[in-house]
């Protein structure tokens, strides 16, 4: 598909971006990839719905002003469905450019949200448990294992690419999503 991200480029975006997590959460929700900066963002979607439909995973849901949102939640209800596989199908559907079009997207990352893990992690329980790093497509779940205790799972941040697959399989509901400081030059327009 034009415009279609591969894994690899993907990952070269992220690749030693020096992406770090911000000090306070933005209280911005995640939009679909390829989404203009918030406040853009909301002055140029329409609320028509084209994306949340064009989205194969089920991933994108209308929030209370009717404006795409990502709620992987939504997206494990159906069969396969639950992550976002950045195939561009819902930025393919926008017609008001609130989401980039195929040439923009060939040079800007999708989104700069990456997992973050809670306390409510089993592992960090101490009971054995490494599922998110099973259901990891990226290798961006590492376990750091210590001397006579279980080990814990850390976040890649150079290699997560936020797309969600981790979140289902996690029995703790321990993953959630939080937006990144993206380096200078990167997202420029995209949030
Ligand atoms: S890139 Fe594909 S999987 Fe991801 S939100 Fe858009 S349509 Fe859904
Ligand atoms: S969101 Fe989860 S599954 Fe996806 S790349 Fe990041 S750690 Fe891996
Ligand atoms: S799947 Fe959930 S509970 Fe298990 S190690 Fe990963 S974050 Fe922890």
């Amino acid at each position: 598909m034009a415009g279609q991200a591969s894994h690899s480029s993907r990952r070269a975006f992220l690749l030693g971006a020096g992406r770090t997590r911000p000090e306070t959460q933005s209280p911005a929700p995640q939009r679909p990839p390829w989404s203009l900066a918030e406040k853009t963002f909301l002055e140029t979607c329409s609320g028509c719905g084209d994306c949340v439909d064009a989205c194969p995973e089920g991933i994108l849901v209308a929030d209370a002003r009717a404006m795409p949102v990502v709620d992987f939640a939504h997206g494990q209800m159906e069969p396969g469905g639950g992550a976002c596989t950045f195939c561009g199908r819902c930025a393919d559907a926008c017609s008001t450019g609130a989401l980039l079009a195929s040439e923009a997207r060939a040079t800007s990352a999708p989104w700069s949200f990456a997992a973050t893990i809670s306390d409510a992690c089993l592992a960090r329980q101490g009971i054995m448990c490494q599922s998110c790093k099973d259901a990891c497509g990226d290798g961006a779940i590492r376990f750091a294992y210590q001397s006579g205790r279980v080990a814990v799972p850390v976040i890649d941040l150079t290699g997560c690419t936020g797309c969600g697959a981790c979140q289902a399989p996690c029995p703790a509901g321990a993953v959630s999503f939080q937006r990144m400081e993206a380096p200078q030059g990167e997202m420029a327009d995209a949030g």
